[in-house]
């Protein structure tokens, strides 16, 4: 429990402790017929407390998240087939990179797969779109962690123009069978949006400009999307409607607030861990005749 617990009186269950209001999945899952553009950026649904709580939060459920973690991984080399992969997508500054570095950090990097989507290589272009994220996909036992992914080929792809409207509109239902084979090959799928405003990017970008440890940040493309902004939205907005199934649901997650960004990414991870209901592998040997052994060595 935190420092703000709510007394006696408090009947909420453990999981709903510290400053939720609501269950992060329940808060952040994208609901059909939701409005992106009624999303505030610097809201934090369901989350009361403010930025010392939740850098509090993150810290105290590290441990959890680590050996859940492990026990996945002890698990995919027992002969478990299951893995998480957790899908990041946001626009140029939303975030990404720093919910690798603070909330997938938290693990063991043996167990963590990453992998950034930028523009398909000539190679890459020689197959289908799918081709390189199949290649990329976790392994039992894994965490896969996408900066960026498939959903492109329905964001900058139709934005941009990259293929006729026909192409891409089959992307939706393809994405769809994709993600719910990859769920059925025993892969849970966490798809976050990190959703910041027109300002912030405005922000931050303006920081990449002015300083130099963060030039190499900085992608003059990103302004040639930036003004795109409302393509984006309405991409992002179909993206959401089209491709959020039972299997594999969007969660849309405010990024203005970094800070707020991060412990949503990392409870919604250590929700899905958590949901694997994840033992230890029984050993596969004789655990007395080996102590016998290493005793008489
Ligand atoms: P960054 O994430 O800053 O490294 O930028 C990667 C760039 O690759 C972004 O401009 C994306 O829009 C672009 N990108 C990612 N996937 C695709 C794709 N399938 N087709 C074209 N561009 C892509
Ligand atoms: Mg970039």
């Amino acid at each position: 429990m935190g420092r703000h617990t709510r007394g006696p009186a408090d009947d909420r269950p453990q999981a709903l402790a510290h400053e939720w209001s609501a269950a992060p999945s329940d808060a952040l899952r994208w609901s059909a017929g939701g409005d992106l553009s009624a999303v505030d950026p610097s809201s934090t649904p369901g989350w009361e407390g403010g930025k010392a709580e939740a850098t509090e939060l993150v810290a105290a459920h590290a441990d959890e998240l680590s050996e859940l973690q492990e026990r996945l991984f002890a698990e995919g080399r027992s002969g478990g087939s299951r893995a998480v992969l957790l899908v990041l997508q946001g626009l140029d500054t939303a975030g990404k990179g720093g919910i690798v570095r603070h909330v997938v950090g938290l693990v063991d990097p043996q167990g963590v797969m990453h992998r950034s989507f930028g523009a398909p290589t000539e190679e890459e272009k020689a197959h289908g779109y799918l081709w390189r994220i199949r290649n990329a996909l976790p392994r039992p036992g894994h965490i896969g962690v996408f900066d960026r992914s498939h959903h492109e080929q329905v964001l900058v792809v139709r934005v941009e123009g990259l293929e006729p409207r026909a192409e891409w509109e089959a992307h939706y239902d393809e994405i769809n069978a994709f993600e719910a084979e990859v769920v059925a090959s025993g892969t849970t799928i966490v798809k976050v949006a990190l959703v910041i405003s027109r300002d912030e990017q405005k922000q931050r970008l303006t920081e990449r400009l002015e300083r130099p440890d963060k030039y190499w940040k900085y992608d003059p493309g990103d302004i040639d999307t930036r003004l795109r902004w409302d393509d984006y939205v309405a991409a992002y907005q179909d993206m959401l409607d089209r491709t959020s199934t039972e299997v594999a649901p969007w969660y849309v997650v405010p990024a203005d607030r970094k800070w707020f960004a991060r412990l949503a990414v990392s409870e919604l991870l250590l929700d899905a861990l958590r949901s694997l209901d994840l033992g230890w592998p029984a050993a596969d040997f004789d655990v007395e005749a080996e102590k016998r052994r290493l005793a008489g060595s």
